[in-house]
Parts: structure tokens; sequence; C-alpha cells
């Protein structure tokens, strides 16, 4: 289904798994009432490119893929309302206004500087139109992806979720860790072990390692609102941000594909069955589906009287 804020695909019939994966940075229909100081060209630096593609077999897996059709510069669905730029705007904010640090570094709710310090707007935005994005995009990406997580989690019991994005290979004048850094393959944050499990981390490391790729957790990049606000570990509900280097995938200055993409995408193709296998295995027992993988190498240890799903897990994970 392709709304104006999102298309959603859900997972290929027979293949159910409670997995959710979310682009919320790869759109590229910029809106008309835009009305920016700089070229498209330059608003585009802050997309995270093909992402989507990237993880275009997320179906095929079993997973719901959620991906924003809008730019991630007009309104940044991975951001909380109330990270307002006060500054930005021609009067002051009706609402609760708490912004954060990425407010403080121009990149909140609404961007108000590019990645090398430029202004986006030489102009005051006004109060409706900021609305107007949260209502007609910000809101309606992030009730999908919460709409998703709810049906899965109802329906199994638990969910796991991958909220993913691309990053820059060097970092820029307002990154975090200063500029000129070089950033590694990926970057896992689960905002310092509070988002998921430790060991749904871990495995995803490991299998990324096990392709050759460097991982790092949580530096630069801890996670921000999509894996804050719909997870909670203890009750099933497991989310992680995942961040590629764009080197691995495109040409950051033509934005146009490089040699790596289909590498790349295959192997995301490979991390997205393995994280659904660990989905389905890593269900709570009474919550068995029908239609998990299947994944019997992984049950010598477990007795094996059937009651109805016929597989039993332990639960030391
Ligand atoms: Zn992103």
């Amino acid at each position: 289904m392709t709304t104006k804020a999102f298309d959603i695909r859900p997972p290929a019939t027979g293949t159910h798994v409670p997995l959710v994966v979310d682009s919320p940075h790869s759109g590229t229909t910029y809106p008309a009432d835009f009305d920016a100081a700089v070229p498209v060209t330059r608003l585009r630096e802050g997309e995270d490119t093909f992402v989507d593609e990237l993880y275009a077999d997320a179906p095929a897996a079993g997973a719901t893929l959620i991906a924003a059709r809008f730019p991630r510069v007009y309104v940044d669905p991975n951001r909380s309302l109330l990270d307002i730029d006060a500054s930005l705007l021609s009067s002051p904010w009706p609402g609760p206004a708490i912004p954060s640090r990425k407010t403080e570094l121009g990149i909140g709710l609404i961007w108000r500087l590019l990645d090398t310090g430029e202004a986006i707007y030489a102009r005051k935005l006004t109060v409706d139109e900021v609305k107007h994005r949260i209502v007609e995009y910000h809101q309606p990406y992030q009730r999908a992806v919460k709409k998703a997580l709810d049906e899965a989690h109802g329906h199994f019991g638990a969910v796991w979720h991958l909220d993913v994005h691309s990053m820059p290979a060097v970092s820029s004048k307002i990154s975090e860790e200063g500029p000129g850094k070089s950033r590694p393959d990926f970057v896992l944050g689960d905002r310092d072990g509070t988002t998921c499990e430790a060991a749904f981390t871990q495995f995803v490391a490991r299998t990324l390692e096990g392709m050759g790729y460097v991982v790092k957790l949580n530096d630069p990049y801890k996670g921000v609102e999509l894996v804050r606000a719909f997870s909670d570990p203890a009750a099933g509900r497991h989310s992680l941000q995942v961040e590629v280097n764009r080197r691995l995938y495109m040409d950051e200055r033509t934005r146009e594909k490089g040699p790596g993409f289909e590498k790349l995408r295959a192997n995301l193709a490979r991390l997205l069955q393995a994280v659904a296998q660990y989905a389905a295995e890593h269900v709570p027992h009474d919550h068995h589906h029908h239609h998990h993988h299947d994944h019997d190498h992984d049950h010598h240890h477990h007795d094996h009287h059937d009651h109805g799903h016929g597989h039993h897990h332990d639960h030391e994970h």
C-alpha cells in the first residue's frame, strides 16, 4: 500500500514472522510547499538514499517493510514532536516544546541546517505549515510503524524491529564526533542497551561481522526516536537502529548507486533471513505461529512431545 507519507509492504504469503523493518529517511518526494533557500540537490544530502531498496527483501523474509516517501529534511519522522526549533518559527509554538541536542545541532523535528552548517531556509516557517508537516507526514508514518509493531506483538507475543538508515562515509562539521572521522561499515544503536535485549544486538553484530563487515555499537549513533518510542524489551518489544556506511553502496556526490550496491543488498537479504529466523525462534512458547521458519536443527536438546505447533524452546536467551 502507498500513501502520501509512506509505502508499506506486508510479509510475503506464508512467511509471517514478528519482524518489522522501517526506513524513515529514504524518501525522495519533495513537497511543493517546502520553500527552501537551497536547491533540492543540496537538500538530498539529508537522505538515506536507496535504504528502502537495500532492505527490499524484508517481505520475502516474512517481515513488514515500511518506508517514508517524504524527505527527512522536510519533517523528520525519527524525532519527537517535542523537538521543536523555536528559532525557525515566525510565531511561538502553541504546544509543548522540549528541544533536544538534535535541535541544538540544527537537525531536530524540522531541520534548520544542512550537514555543512548551511541554513536550509531564508525565511521563518509558520506554525500552520509545521503542523501540516506533522499531521500529513510525521504522524501517519509513526502510526504506521506503531501499528505494524502492535499487530505483530499481538499475534506472536513479541516483536523485533529494525530501524534502518545510512550514514555518510566521513563525519561532518555538525557530527557529534567532530569533522573528518571515517565511519565503520555498520553502527548498531540500541540506546546503550535500553531498546532491545542485548542478545539481539549481539546477534545482528555477529551476523554482519561474519560477512566481513566492521561493526560498532552505539558509537557515534545510539538510535533516536523510532527505536525509543515503541520499544520495551521487558515486554518483548525489541528495536534496533542499523546504520550502514554509504560508501558501501552509493556515490555521495552524484547520489547514484555504486558498484557495491548489489553485493550489499544481497548481504542484507541474508541478514534479514537470519533476523527473521531469530525472531521466529524467540517468540514466547504460547504464541508460536503456524508459519514460523523450519529450525529443527535447534531442537536436539528439547523434548519433542507435540501439542499443536510441534516446537518448543527454552528461554535461556
Ligand atoms: Zn537516517
